[in-house]
């Protein structure tokens, strides 16, 4: 098909049948949409992990597993074949439940993702019966036949070449017709053994990202709760105002450095194949969105900034290293060794200072291990701050033109800054500040350079 695109509804589009009608309507006014990927309904990934930790009691159990009734349940009873969908509905449940039980034996990412996955198979289940109900053809789709993904339950990485010639094979002849919808899961996947694996909280636009890329579509819209991407968070600052369009490089920059409209790894596959992808509200279409494309009409030197927070700062110094060569090299390995992505780094001649997102997996495990450090402590002295939050300020051209640090050092001279990173990158000039201050820091330079 010319002109494909797949849509990606988050967990507000479909919390509700309200929500759900309105993502319906969303998809049914683009012909050229013909793949919806869709996440679980609000809440439930979080209920879901809760109850894999292997420390739910019995009745906390029962609570959880009413909550996920009464919210699935809502939405079914304004549809019809509702004996269907209840019967769908409590074989999940049923499943979900004899999987708790054996959480509490002993908890695991592998079980935990199981466990999680029938949130997005729940929700896509239902959502395909209210396009039926609408009098739209559309067929539900099990996603883990095609999404391979390496073992890395928690937070698989996919096997791009093994997913495009499953989509080729198995996802194209669904809607060749021209006519049929098809909708599946984002986030979730299967390793070659077909055990279910996730792709990280959040990983459902990576999903629609990479299905643009396998199927070659020519846009991928993500719809979610706000009408596209702002010059920063509008809970943080309600005046921030709606950006229409963005380099792919500016929206990297703000999705790495915690800007939550866009999972960081979506632009990638996008990014590949060159594929614009538009970013909107699924309640509120005609307001509008921002476009995500490989180059804009405007480049402003500032364009956002955003927050990111749960920043560990890691100092490392080994005063034997004066005037040596192979620390940042020793250093590096260690982190390399643990899959760990450092975001700032700051160096002297016989010190490093990196930041690590403190992130955690699907199951909630934290990433900084206390083997890491202890292999580090081997070579040198090891510090470990927390407590800190990068405030990052997104643009263009920054490293090229005069006066830009004066101006954004001046907009937050009232705060005490423990790291700054800068000049690496054209399209970034990044603060590490206590996190108690970081949102006051952010609102002022919004106000000093964005207003
Ligand atoms: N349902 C998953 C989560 O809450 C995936 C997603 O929403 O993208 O993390
Ligand atoms: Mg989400």
């Amino acid at each position: 098909m010319e002109n494909l695109d797949i849509s990606k509804f988050g967990g507000t589009s479909v919390k509700d049948f309200e929500s759900m009608l309105s993502s319906y309507k969303v998809v049914v006014a683009n012909p050229n949409t013909r793949v919806v990927v869709i996440s679980a309904c609000s809440g439930v990934t979080n209920i879901l992990v809760e109850l894999a930790s292997g420390a739910c009691s019995a009745q906390k159990t029962e609570e959880l597993i009413a909550k996920l009734r009464s919210i699935h349940t809502e939405i079914i009873e304004k549809l019809d074949n509702q004996d269907d969908l209840k019967a769908n509905l409590e074989a999940h449940l049923k499943e979900i439940y004899d999987l708790t039980q054996e959480a509490n034996m002993g908890r695991s990412d592998e079980l935990t993702d199981r466990i999680v996955s029938h949130g997005e198979l729940m929700s896509t289940y239902i959502f395909t019966a209210l396009f039926n109900f609408m009098g739209t053809k559309a067929q539900w789709f099990d996603i883990r036949n095609i999404m391979r993904t390496d073992s890395n339950f928690g937070c698989a990485a996919p096997l791009v070449e093994v997913l495009k010639a499953q989509c080729q094979e198995k996802l194209l002849p669904l809607y060749a017709d021209g006519e049929s919808i098809v909708i599946t899961q984002g986030f979730i996947g299967a390793n070659s053994e077909g055990q279910t694996t996730t792709l990280g909280r959040g990983g459902s636009d990576y999903s629609a990202a990479l299905l643009g890329e396998a199927l070659n579509a020519a846009t991928i819209s993500i719809w979610t709760d706000v009408p596209g991407v702002y010059t920063t968070d509008p809970r943080l600052v309600p005046h921030a105002k709606p950006i229409s369009e963005l380099t792919y490089l500016e929206a990297a920059e703000m999705a790495t450095f915690g800007a939550k409209i866009l999972h960081p790894s979506t632009l990638v596959p996008a990014v590949r194949r060159g594929i614009p992808v538009y970013v909107g509200s699924s309640r509120e279409p005609e307001k509008g969105g921002t476009w995500v494309r490989p180059k804009t009409e405007s480049h402003p030197a500032f364009r956002a900034v955003a927050l990111r927070k749960n920043q560990t700062l890691i100092v490392l110094a080994s005063p034997k290293m004066v005037g040596a060569s192979g620390f940042l090299a020793s250093v590096f390995s260690v982190f390399a060794k643990y899959k760990k992505s450092v975001d700032l780094v700051s160096t002297s001649e016989v010190s490093i200072a990196v930041t690590l997102d403190a992130g955690t997996n699907t199951s909630g495990q934290s990433s900084i291990s206390e083997s890491m450090l202890e292999e580090l402590r081997r070579f040198c002295h090891v510090k470990v701050e927390t407590g800190l939050s990068l405030v990052a300020i997104i643009g263009n051209e920054m490293s090229n033109l005069p006066g830009i640090t004066t101006q954004a050092f001046d907009s937050i001279n009232r705060y005490a800054v423990r790291m700054i990173c800068y000049g690496a990158s054209n399209h970034n000039l990044c603060f590490l500040l206590k996190s108690d201050e970081a949102v006051a820091a952010l609102v002022e330079i919004h106000k000093h350079l964005l207003e």
